[in-house]
């Protein structure tokens, strides 16, 4: 049978927004992620991280140091999956430099996940901060919830959200219940 996924951003949503993170020790991770994440396991969703990552390459860091980032963030917080971008068309670094089908908010990492997990995007959300994150649910046919953490507060204007709330704690307990603080 299909699964229903949690599609969820990196930066501020399940870690602090900090412009560019590059090192491991700049990953602060939310202290309420790793129950949130477990929360959505119990109510039998799958949680993937879907990342734009241009960092790498505008030089900021390697891909490699994004590796041990993804490998920390799967153990301390158990998501499932994390599917990253790290392709800026404009970006310094040439094997990263061109306009890539994953980066949000185009929906590749969301096909990969498809490929890789059954599941029901009809039953799916995605969870952001910011408006690609909404856009990039949209492009995907799942519900779409905006976070006021990161950059949410500012992207709430302008961004066409099924559902708003302050934290992932709410954006979880919409997904388990089906129902919205807030419905656009
Ligand atoms: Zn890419």
């Amino acid at each position: 049978m299909k699964r229903r996924a949690v599609f969820l951003d990196r930066d501020g949503v399940l870690i602090e927004e900090q412009s560019y993170i590059k090192t491991l020790d700049e990953m602060n991770i939310y202290p309420f992620t790793s129950d949130c994440i477990k929360k959505l396991h119990q109510a039998g969703f799958l949680a993937i991280v879907i990342t734009n990552q241009s960092g790498v390459a505008r030089g900021y860091l390697t891909e490699e140091t994004l590796k041990q980032m993804n490998t920390k963030l799967k153990e301390e917080i158990g998501v499932d999956d994390i599917f990253y971008c790290p392709h800026y068309s404009k970006g310094v670094i040439a094997k990263y430099s061109f306009n890539c089908m994953c980066r949000k908010p185009n929906i590749g990492m969301i096909e990969k996940a498809c490929d890789k997990y059954e599941i029901d995007l009809s039953r799916s959300y995605f969870i952001g901060d910011r408006k690609t994150d909404i856009e990039t649910g949209k492009n995907a046919g799942v519900k779409t919830i905006l976070l006021r953490t990161g950059y949410g507060k500012a992207d709430e204007a302008v961004s066409n959200f099924d559902y708003a709330c302050d934290d992932l704690r709410n954006a979880v307990n919409i997904c388990i219940s089906g129902l919205g603080e807030k419905e656009k």
